[in-house]
């Protein structure tokens, strides 16, 4: 008689507890449930197949006493059983994204044919490497030495120079980790393409636009009275459509930048600067108030960071009605400095909050256009804030009104007056 081996619940439910980590990493790493569960399952697979590898004698072998029929029986349930993993390990190994697994101590115990073209990895040799020490010089080894917490994006893959990856790393089991790094060369050429083609466009349209504006002005209103609306209004939009191609250009510059000139940027000036031009939008509909404490200057673009800060305070002239206050305050933080703008605006529903900074999104289309805005403010405050290291934070209450906040690091500070070595 063959003695069923003792049922245990241990190992299923093991595995089950994994797919569940693995479906909550996934949608915790990259939205995507399916690619966790899928990675984790992989893993799963594999990990069997070492198993069975090393159990054959309890696993596979029919015990002595079991009758021919048995024997059969068993052997064809085991064969088809290998089988079935040896398939899902090879799909495994076909996958597009480069998939390592990792032991307790990072040293690679599978990898599948995209991580050897990506990684740059080579087997059998690198079976047992410590991954650390195999991807010596390149940024995954010291993304792998500082803990792997967050995933790693737009990196140059070790195994082929002209291609980027991103990179994560699921853990599952008994402390053992699952490296994932999918190839985003394709995509970054895309995204080169449409930021070239709309640099382009808005270059191509400046020329043509000055024109038309340049012709308009030449017009006097009082030779053709009858046509003073259109003109007035063909006037508007043309000075419009000027103000979005010079955004759109700005913001092309921004985001082919990856740093700034590192100038001292005096803060008194500037803010005096950015309170006119929100008392001349204003015309005197609003309170503005002032209030600098923080005793510093800034170490970036003097341009960028004028045209980011004033578009805040634009932004609270045009979205809070005449009578409202808004409050410019430049104050010392614990972990820096922060510039912030107060208004008691119409406020932003707590739902538009995330969206804010995209390239055209508007809480409401018609008041945007009516206040002279190209729905481009906030995206190059972003960029701006990015490239000083700086974070954008905004609380709003709708009906009561919105603050918008920049947290510059103490890297970024320099002392008024000081030399610029500060
Ligand atoms: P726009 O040119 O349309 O003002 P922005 O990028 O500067 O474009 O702002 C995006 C949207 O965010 C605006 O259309 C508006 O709906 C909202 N917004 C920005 N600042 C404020 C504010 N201070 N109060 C209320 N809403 C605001």
């Amino acid at each position: 008689m063959i003695q069923p081996a003792t049922p245990s619940w241990k190992l299923p439910a093991a595995l089950a507890a994994a797919l569940l980590v693995g479906a909550l990493l996934g949608w915790l790493a990259d939205g995507h449930v399916a690619v966790g569960v899928a990675l984790v399952a992989v893993a799963e697979v594999v990990l069997l197949l070492t198993r069975i590898g090393h159990q054959t004698p309890p696993m596979m072998a029919t015990p002595a006493a079991a009758s021919p029929l048995q024997h059969d029986r068993f052997m064809m349930r085991s064969r088809r059983i290998a089988s079935s993993l040896r398939d899902l390990r090879n799909a495994a190994s076909q996958l597009p994204d480069a998939v390592v697994l990792l032991d307790r101590q990072q040293q690679i115990r599978w990898f599948n044919h995209a991580a050897e073209n990506l990684l740059g990895l080579r087997r059998p040799q690198d079976r047992g490497a410590p991954l650390q020490q195999r991807m010596a010089g390149s940024d995954l080894a010291d993304w792998l030495r500082r803990g792997t917490q967050e995933p790693l994006s737009d990196i140059a893959a070790p195994g082929q120079a002209d291609s980027q990856i991103n990179v994560s790393m699921l853990p599952f089991g008994d402390h053992e980790q699952l490296l994932l790094a999918r190839d985003i060369s394709h995509l970054n050429r895309l995204e080169q393409i449409r930021r070239d083609f709309v640099a382009n466009v808005s270059h191509e349209l400046r020329t043509p636009l000055t024109v038309i504006h340049g012709y308009l002005e030449l017009l006097d209103l009082e030779d053709v009275p009858e046509l003073a609306p259109v003109l007035s209004e063909m006037r508007t939009q043309s000075k419009r459509m000027g103000q979005i191609v010079e955004d759109l250009l700005t913001l092309s510059r921004l985001e082919t930048q990856h740093q700034v000139a590192d100038e001292r940027v005096p803060m008194a000036s500037l803010l005096a600067t950015v309170r006119k031009e929100a008392e001349a939008l204003s015309q005197g509909r609003h309170r503005i108030v002032l209030e600098s404490t923080a005793e510093a200057d800034l170490l970036g673009s003097p341009k960028d960071l004028h045209s980011a800060l004033s578009n805040l305070v634009s932004n609270a002239v045009r979205y809070t009605p005449t009578g409202g206050s808004i409050m410019i305050r430049w104050q010392r933080v614990p972990d820096g400095a922060v510039y912030s703008v107060s208004d008691t605006g119409f406020g932003i529903p707590a739902t538009h909050l995330a969206r804010l900074t995209e390239r055209f999104y508007r809480i409401s289309s018609s008041r945007s256009r009516d206040s002279g805005g190209t729905g481009l403010g906030l995206s190059i405050v972003k960029h701006v804030l990015n490239l000083h290291q700086a974070q954008l934070q905004i609380d709003s209450t709708p009906g009561v009104g919105s603050t918008f906040a920049c947290h510059f690091g103490h890297a970024r500070l320099l002392t008024p007056g000081g030399s610029d070595d500060d």
